[in-house]
């Protein structure tokens, strides 16, 4: 257990923070500005839709899940899911959906408070959607298409694959070919294609930064966090595809590189390091972040900031190349595929415990569920911890029980080393 008396241990703030808030900032007010003024038409996309195309064709972008996610860092989300429970939208659904349909049925949004002058999320002219990820993504644009008389299209996505062919391949591109007539209706631009070719080039040049920042949790001591991915991951979500996340990366990528020579860790006195698999709890993601700092723990690797890393994509070959970097995406892949996967992350990150965040309305992104830590634990000796949880749904947290959890879990950890 920690002892109250001891000195608080400190935690390595990145600078690049404030230029993100910059570049996050820019972001939300550009959006905003070309829905209140219609210079640009919105396309509301899924968090790994296929956003270069929209880009391409010149709509400038929301990311509703990132909106749920605010919901749930600013502890919004609790009390306005039972808005959408009340219209038939189930609890036990994903808490992004229910947070955020619940935050427009009564006429609120955290954007409005963090960014003076901004009333509402931006009115959508088209909502588009890839179900790799999950059905739900399909139901939540499906409820604002007829709220909003405003039409719905995207991609229905295989999904739990275990190696991602040709003819998957092949669908998807297909798929995302056909929503070229449509988007160029709704747009009033026709497509070009070296524009989409730069997209993809400018989506791909961010991807690979974003991987070289993450990798930097490689050196001892890992110079970021798991909960510092979370929030620094923002450009990578909502602006792939524009030269503005290329230079913001490079600058946090520099930042980081230069802490790993100088020996700066992210956590002081580095002792434990952890592997978080699943959703981040948004709502608690300070707490759990001071919480782990002060056992010296760091959770340098997660399945969750990894998910924006697209090896794929290709410029040469647009269309089938963003097919295939949203089909390769962990959370499309079969268990055999994940297990694979994190082996490899617990070699290269030198990791010590996994933690699963069993999150309650997400079952399709919390992989304790199948017998998936058993068999990695045996596999590779490397004990884990399932918490039940949720991304925003904070009705389904025990804070203490976690807490006591975690802390049992480090020692366990610390004990076998
Ligand atoms: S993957 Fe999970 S959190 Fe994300 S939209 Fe789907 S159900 Fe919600």
């Amino acid at each position: 257990m920690i002892e109250q008396s001891k000195p608080k241990l400190l935690r390595k703030t990145i600078k690049a923070g404030e230029l993100m808030n910059q570049v996050m900032s820019d972001y939300f007010y550009g959006v905003n500005e070309a829905a209140t003024t219609g210079k640009q038409k919105v396309a509301w996309c899924t968090s790994v839709g296929p956003a270069e195309l929209l880009r391409a064709l010149g709509f400038a972008v929301h990311f509703p899940e990132n909106h749920g996610a605010l919901l749930g860092a600013t502890r919004m989300a609790t009390d306005l899911i039972p808005g959408a429970n009340a219209i038939g939208y189930s609890p036990d659904i994903c808490s992004y959906l229910t947070a955020d349909i619940g935050a427009y049925l009564k006429g609120v949004t955290p954007l409005a408070k963090a960014y003076p002058g901004i009333q509402s999320v931006p009115k959508p002219d088209v909502l588009v959607y890839s179900t790799n990820q999950c059905r739900d993504v399909q139901d939540w644009f499906g409820w604002y298409s007829r709220e909003l008389g405003i039409p719905s299209i995207g991609i229905k996505s295989p999904r739990n694959l275990n190696e991602v062919g040709a003819a998957p391949i092949e669908d998807v591109s297909q798929q995302i070919q056909a929503l070229v007539p449509p988007l160029e209706a709704i747009s009033g631009n026709k497509l070009d294609l070296d524009r989409l070719r730069e997209t993809v080039a400018l989506s791909k040049e961010c991807t690979e930064l974003w991987k070289q920042v993450l990798e930097t949790a490689k050196a001892i001591p890992a110079p970021l966090t798991f909960f510092d991915g979370t929030i620094h991951m923002g450009p990578a979500v909502v602006l792939r595809g524009t030269q503005v996340a290329v230079d913001y990366y490079k600058v946090l990528l520099a930042e980081l590189q230069q802490n790993v020579r100088d020996g700066a860790g992210a956590v002081e006195g580095e002792k434990v390091r952890l592997y978080w698999d699943g959703m981040p709890v948004w709502g608690r993601l300070r707490q759990h972040s001071e919480h782990f700092l002060q056992l010296r723990t760091n959770v340098v690797a997660s399945t969750y900031c990894s998910s924006w890393i697209f090896p794929a994509f290709d410029e040469k070959d647009p269309f089938r190349s963003m097919a295939q970097a949203y089909l390769e995406l962990f959370i499309v892949r079969s268990d055999e595929y994940k297990e694979q996967y994190m082996k490899r992350m617990i070699e290269e990150f030198r990791i010590d415990g996994i933690i699963y965040h069993d999150a309650k309305t997400c079952p399709n992104n919390s992989n304790s569920r199948y017998g998936l830590p058993k068999r990695l634990e045996t596999a590779t000796g490397v004990p884990s911890l399932v918490l039940s949880g949720d991304l925003n749904d904070l009705r389904c947290i025990s804070d203490e029980q976690t807490k006591t959890n975690i802390e049992a879990f480090i020692e366990q950890i610390e004990e076998g080393k």
